[in-house]
């Protein structure tokens, strides 16, 4: 097996054009040169250190750039998405220990996904995935996601029922709210308003609640912007990112934070340090590729702040069929739901269906359910994109 930019080549000399980035990590494309020589040249040099009592340059320019770009002065290293969002929701319960502040609600949204570790599994939409867990689960208050599509008529009043409810729970003492700004991913690609995100920033900050933005899929350039957050006009406290965050060459996670959520965990007590470390923490590759990553976007910003245009046609044509429903478009991900019979959700039988169509003609797509989706890599060429949307047109006819 290979791949080379948008493409993965099999072992019978078939290939495939990845219209998923493989689970949304690939970011440039497939063994782009550019960030592979930074890992080779960095793995001739320093492969690994102990991130305790050493630093190296990786890390430092990788911190100092991810602050700059994030407006958030601190960040953490871990080694995937899901350590990204518990050392998040950690810091911010330790915050409020520190400080001697009683706030023990998490408030988190329907339909979110934030990792397959235990505290990331309980801010998650419980679901067939989390149930031989649930009673080992800490309690997590839900609020609703008001997901928005092309022509939802009825969105102003989700959006209040979600504020409403948002700001009856904000009554008991709230330790954090943590959202996925602008679009949940695994949930279904179900994307929300700006207007909707800043309403909830007031509400959060009014109560003193502390926000977390899980950014591990909207992160990077997905959304059209550097961050879902920036694009969307967001300050949170702490924002977790992974998958693209190396171009989805190797698996790190960081979590960033303000520096007054910093600040409150340095002293002379041990007790108020944050004892949370893995052995991997700021591997040199990861920060060798996260730097390169950084370079490509910072080169070419038109990549993914024009990727939305490139979408919109397609999808507007697509649009059309009657058995597509809540067309939306945010970035590189257009996403639709199948009007179709079937089990709600996940498990709807579309998903295998599709995918075996796709496959067929030479597309990678994985559908979520009945939602169907397509977040290739920036670098897919024009002609590969419009095989794509010809590929699940033609699917959704033989339907
Ligand atoms: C994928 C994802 C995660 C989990 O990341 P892993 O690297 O798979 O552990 C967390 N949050 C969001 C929003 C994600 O999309």
């Amino acid at each position: 097996m290979a791949g080379k930019g948008a493409l993965l080549y099999l072992d019978d000399g078939q290939y495939l054009i990845d219209a998923i980035s493989s689970w949304w990590v690939t970011l440039h494309g497939h063994s782009n040169a550019y960030i592979a020589r930074a890992i080779a040249e960095q793995a001739s040099k320093l492969e690994q250190v102990i991130f305790a009592d050493f630093v190296h340059p990786q890390a430092e320019s990788l911190a100092k750039r991810l602050n700059k770009l994030s407006h958030l002065e601190r960040l953490f290293f871990s080694d995937n998405g899901s350590t990204a969002v518990e050392v998040a929701i950690k810091i911010a319960c330790q915050f409020w220990h520190n400080k001697g502040e009683s706030r023990k609600q998490i408030i988190a949204f329907d339909g979110a996904y934030h990792g397959d570790t235990f505290g990331a599994m309980a801010v998650g939409e419980r679901n067939i995935f989390s149930k031989p867990f649930e009673n080992m689960l800490f309690p997590v208050t839900r609020v609703p996601w008001p997901e928005n599509w092309w022509g939802n008529e009825d969105i102003e009043n989700s959006e209040k029922e979600a504020l409403t409810s948002l700001h009856n729970h904000l009554e008991t003492p709230t330790a954090a709210v943590i959202i996925e700004p602008l679009l949940q991913g695994a949930g279904g690609m179900r994307m929300v308003r700006k207007e909707f995100l800043k309403s909830v920033e007031t509400l959060t900050r009014e109560s003193g609640a502390l926000l977390i933005a899980d950014e591990v899929l909207t992160g990077f350039g997905r959304t059209g912007d550097l961050f879902a957050s920036k694009k969307a006009d967001l300050s949170p406290d702490l924002m977790s990112l992974s998958k693209g965050l190396t171009g989805g060459f190797l698996p790190m996670g960081i979590t960033l934070a303000k520096e007054e959520i910093f600040k409150e965990f340095l002293g002379e007590d041990p007790k108020q340090t944050f004892w949370h470390g893995h052995s991997f923490t700021a591997n040199p590759l990861g920060c060798a590729a996260a730097n390169a990553s950084l370079d490509l976007l910072e080169s070419s910003p038109e990549l993914y702040e024009n990727f939305e245009s490139r979408h919109l046609p397609y999808l507007e044509e697509i649009a059309k069929k009657s058995k597509v429903i809540k067309p939306r478009l945010l970035g590189s991900i257009a996403a639709f739901d199948l009007n179709i019979d079937g089990e709600k959700g996940y498990l709807n039988n579309a998903r295998l269906v599709v995918k075996e169509k796709a496959l067929k003609k030479g597309i990678f797509i994985r559908p979520l359910g009945n939602v169907i989706y397509l977040m290739p890599p920036l670098c897919i060429e024009d002609s590969q994109l419009a095989k794509c949307y010809r590929v699940v047109s033609e699917i959704i006819d033989s339907l």
